[in-house]
């Protein structure tokens, strides 16, 4: 029996399984980009596709460069988690979510 690989949620520090988040990288070190795919190179990490998740997640700029070893700018994760949060919007119709 394979262990299933687990990723914590930077949102609200759950553990989860990997198809169950939305990765997104340090794309190119100057911006960031969500990874559908699971196959974008750079630092990534991961949140739940959930509102409160993904607020919490990027509240701070700075915890976010942290987390990814990077300097991005607010203007530019700020920028991202708006369209993090419009994605996650658009998919509630269909009751996704773990909560
Ligand atoms: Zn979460």
């Amino acid at each position: 029996m394979a262990a299933i690989a687990l990723r914590t949620c930077i949102g609200c520090r759950g553990k989860f399984q990997k198809k169950t988040l939305l990765r997104f990288v340090n794309h190119v070190g100057s911006h960031l980009s969500a990874d559908e795919t699971g196959k974008l190179p750079g630092r990534g990490a991961y949140v739940c596709e959930s509102k409160d998740c993904i607020t919490e997640a990027f509240k701070s700029h700075k915890r976010v460069n942290s987390l990814l070893r990077t300097n991005l700018s607010k203007e530019v994760v700020m920028r991202f988690k708006q369209c993090l949060l419009h994605s996650v919007s658009q998919d509630s119709a269909r009751g996704g979510g773990h909560k």
